[in-house]
C-alpha cells in the first residue's frame, strides 16, 4: 500500500475499515484525507464507515476510487449515456482526474437523484468515478469551462499541490500556546483593498486580498504587504469572503510574487472571481495599462483553488480550522468563521453581508457555535444609512423606470456584472410579467449573462425559493424571453436606436466598460435616465457624477478626451445593496452580543466605521476598535 499520510494517521484509519472497502492508498488532498478503493460500491452503501473515521479522528475524509478501476472517459461517456435518462438533458461530463469525479451538467440534473428513483451507485459501479451533478446553464459559462480546463490541463501538478498542501496542514504543531494577531492590511477606515493578515504561532493566513477600484498610487491601491514585510511564500492560506475586486483583485499577484500555497473559496466564488481576474487583465490590456498581472498568474491562482461549501469544518494550518457560512452578499459569498487552537479563540471575519433577505439569496447566518471576536463590515454604518423596506425599493424602481420608458426614453443602469445584476434582473422579470412595469426590452451588456450563468450553475447558493423555481420547476428567472445579451459592441445600435428600453452594462461604477458607450450616447439627453443601484467608491466616475457632476470626460480608444453633457437625470435607488444597512449592521451584532469579547469595524468610509464602533459600546458594552490601514491587534 503506497502511504504518504503519517503512519499513526494511517493505522488509526486502517483499524476501523473492513477488508472489503479494499483500501489501496491513504493520502492527503490538500485540507482532507483522501481514502482510495477499488470497492467504492461498498463504501458508499456502508457509508458509516467514513463517518465513523471522521468522528474518531475530527479531520476530513473523502472516498476517492482508486485509479485502476475508473474507465477511460468515452467508456464513461457511453455508459453516462446509457444509463441516463434522455429527460434529464446531459450536456456535457467533466473529468476532474485528481479527484477521480465525473460532474454531469444536465439541464435537470434534479432527475439523477436518489430520491427520483436513478441509482447512482450502480453508475459509479459501472464508471469506476465518483459521480456529481450540476444544473448547466442555457448560456455555457465560460468562466466556469475555463476553470474546468486549467485544472484538467494541470492535474499532474494539481494532485502533487494537494499532496504538499496536507503536509502542511497535517503538520505536527510546535506549541500547545494559542497566540492570534491581526495585521490590518487594507479595508480598514475605508472600501477597498481589504486584506487582513492572521499571524498565530504557527501559521500565517491572508483573508481576502483585494485592491481599491478608485485609487491612484500603488500605497492606495494595494494591500499594505510592503509594512507587515510579509513573504508571501511563508503564507499557509488565503481564504476568500468573495469574489469582488476590492477582496480578490491583488490575489493573482502573489502568485506572480511567490506564493504557492492554497486558495480557499466556496464553489461559486471560483469561477466568479476568475471572470473577474481575466476581464482586469482584459481591460489593463485594452487601456495600455500597467498589468499587474497576467493570464499565467489567473490560472495559477485557479489551479491552487480549493473550494468548500458552506458549513463544513476544514482544518487550514495546524492550530486553525475555517468554516464558510452565507453572507447574502453575492453569490458565493461567506462570513470566515476561524476557529484556533483547542478552543483557544474564534473570529468570524464578515466580509460584505447582508443581514437580510432578497430574493436571490437567504440573510446572512448568525448562528456561530462560539465566536469572541467579530471583524465587521460597516459600507452603510452611519446613522441615516437606513434602506427602505424591499418591496419600497422594488416599487420605486418600477414607478421611476416606467416614467422614462412612458416618455419614451431609455434607462441605463450601470450595475457591477455579479451580485446587483442578477437581483434587478429578478426583480425586473417579476414586475414586468406581473404587468405593473411596463413592457420593453431589457439589453444586457458585458459580464452580465456570463456571470448570470454561474448563478444557475450553483443554484444550492441561491435563496430556497428561487432555487426550487431554476430546479424544480424550470422557470428560472434568469432565462426569461425579456432580457436580450448584447454580445458584441456592433449589436449595440438595436440598444441605442429603437424605442424604450432598459440597458444593464457593467461597470457599476462608470470605470471602463459597455456601460460608457450607452452613457456617451444617451446621457445628452434629457428623455432618457442614468439609474445608480448600486454602492459608488469615492473617487469612481460613477460617485462624481451621483454626487452631481454635469459633465463628464471621456478618453476615447485614440487616447483623446471627450466632454459628456449630462442632461439625462440621475437617480439612485437605495436598498438594492448587497450589504446591510445600519439597521442590519446593529440586528446583526444583537444577535452575537452575548457571545462576544470585541468588535473590530472595517470596510466602511471613516465616519461609518466609527459610528459603528461608538453605537456598539454604546449599546452592548463590548469593547469595539475601529483600527486604520497598517495596525496590529492582538486578538488572544
Ligand atoms: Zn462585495
Amino acid at each position: 500500500m503506497g502511504q504518504t499520510a503519517s503512519s499513526d494517521l494511517i493505522g488509526s484509519i486502517l483499524q476501523s475499515i473492513p477488508p472489503d472497502a479494499q483500501i489501496t492508498r491513504i493520502e492527503y488532498e490538500g485540507p482532507r484525507i483522501a481514502l482510495y478503493t477499488r470497492n467504492p460500491k461498498f463504501l458508499i452503501q456502508n457509508n458509516y464507515v467514513i463517518a465513523n473515521i471522521v468522528t474518531s479522528l475530527k479531520k476530513r475524509v473523502v472516498m476517492r476510487t482508486d485509479k485502476v478501476i475508473r474507465k477511460p472517459e468515452e467508456e464513461v461517456r457511453d455508459v453516462i449515456r446509457r444509463l441516463v435518462p434522455s429527460d434529464a438533458e446531459v450536456k456535457s461530463v467533466f473529468f476532474d482526474e485528481v479527484l477521480g469525479e465525473a460532474v454531469i451538467e444536465a439541464r435537470k440534473p434534479q432527475l439523477l437523484s436518489q430520491e427520483k428513483g436513478f441509482d447512482t451507485i450502480d453508475l459509479v459501479d459501472k464508471t469506476g468515478w465518483r459521480i456529481t451533478t450540476r444544473k448547466s446553464p442555457n448560456i455555457p459559462s465560460i468562466a466556469l469551462e475555463n476553470v474546468y480546463h486549467t485544472w484538467k490541463t494541470t492535474a499532474e501538478d494539481r494532485g502533487k499541490l494537494l499532496k504538499d498542501i496536507g503536509e502542511n496542514v497535517f503538520r505536527p504543531r510546535l506549541s500547545n500556546q494559542a497566540e492570534v494577531t491581526i495585521y490590518t492590511l487594507g479595508g480598514f477606515s475605508q472600501v477597498g483593498r481589504s486584506a487582513i493578515l492572521v499571524v498565530t504561532r504557527e501559521s500565517k493566513i491572508l483573508l481576502d486580498c483585494g485592491i481599491h477600484p478608485g485609487a491612484k498610487n500603488p500605497w492606495d491601491a494595494f494591500p499594505r504587504f510592503d509594512w507587515s514585510e510579509t513573504d508571501f511564500a511563508d503564507l499557509d492560506a488565503v481564504i476568500i469572503s468573495h469574489a469582488h475586486l476590492d477582496h480578490t483583485g491583488f490575489l493573482p499577484a502573489l502568485f506572480k510574487y511567490g506564493y504557492d500555497g492554497p486558495v480557499y473559496c466556496t464553489e461559486p466564488t471560483l469561477p466568479l472571481m476568475a471572470l473577474l481576474h481575466n476581464d482586469s487583465v482584459k481591460i489593463a490590456g485594452l487601456e495600455g495599462n500597467n498589468i499587474l498581472y497576467d493570464l499565467k498568474d489567473v490560472r495559477e491562482s485557479i489551479k491552487h483553488c480549493i473550494t468548500l461549501p458552506y458549513g463544513l469544518v476544514t482544518d487550514v494550518a495546524p492550530d486553525v480550522k475555517l468554516v464558510f457560512n452565507n453572507a447574502g452578499h453575492i453569490l458565493g459569498s461567506a462570513t470566515i468563521h476561524l476557529h484556533f487552537g483547542e478552543g483557544a479563540h474564534n473570529l468570524v471575519y464578515t466580509g460584505d453581508y447582508k443581514f437580510a433577505k432578497t430574493m436571490l439569496f437567504d440573510g446572512a447566518s448568525w448562528n456561530f457555535p462560539r465566536i469572541e471576536t467579530l471583524i465587521t463590515e460597516s459600507t452603510y454604518g452611519a446613522k441615516e444609512d437606513l434602506m427602505p423596506s424591499r418591496e419600497e425599493v422594488e416599487m420605486t424602481l418600477v414607478r421611476t423606470i416606467n416614467e422614462t420608458l412612458s416618455k419614451g426614453g431609455k434607462v441605463v443602469i450601470p450595475v457591477p456584472a455579479v451580485g446587483r445584476a442578477q437581483e434587478i434582473m429578478v426583480v425586473l422579470n417579476q414586475y414586468m410579467s406581473q404587468g405593473q412595469l411596463t413592457e420593453a426590452p431589457i439589453f444586457l451588456e458585458g459580464m452580465i449573462s456570463e456571470a448570470t450563468a454561474i448563478h444557475i450553475a450553483f443554484p444550492d447558493y441561491l435563496a430556497r425559493d428561487l432555487r426550487a423555481k431554476i430546479l424544480e420547476e424550470d422557470a428560472s428567472p434568469f432565462e426569461s424571453p425579456y432580457f436580450t445579451v448584447i454580445e458584441h459592441a456592433s449589436n449595440r445600435e438595436e440598444a441605442i436606436q429603437n424605442g424604450p428600453a432598459i440597458i444593464m452594462a457593467t461597470s457599476g461604477m462608470l470605470e471602463g466598460g459597455p456601460i460608457l458607450s450607452y452613457f456617451e450616447e444617451l446621457a445628452p439627453s434629457e428623455k432618457n435616465k442614468i439609474l445608480f443601484v448600486s454602492y459608488q467608491v469615492a473617487g469612481t466616475m460613477g460617485r462624481r457624477i451621483l454626487d452631481g457632476a454635469r459633465q463628464a470626460s471621456l478618453v476615447d480608444q485614440n487616447g483623446k478626451i471627450k466632454l459628456i453633457d449630462i442632461r439625462a437625470p440621475v437617480e439612485k435607488i437605495e436598498g438594492f445593496s448587497g450589504h446591510s444597512d445600519y439597521n442590519q449592521i446593529i440586528r446583526y451584532i444583537a444577535r452575537l452580543s452575548p457571545k462576544l469579547q470585541q468588535v473590530i469595524v472595517n470596510h466602511g468610509e471613516r465616519r461609518k466605521v466609527e459610528n459603528i464602533a461608538y453605537v456598539v459600546s454604546r449599546m452592548f458594552r463590548i469593547p469595539t476598535l475601529h483600527p486604520d490601514v497598517r495596525e496590529a491587534i492582538r486578538l488572544h
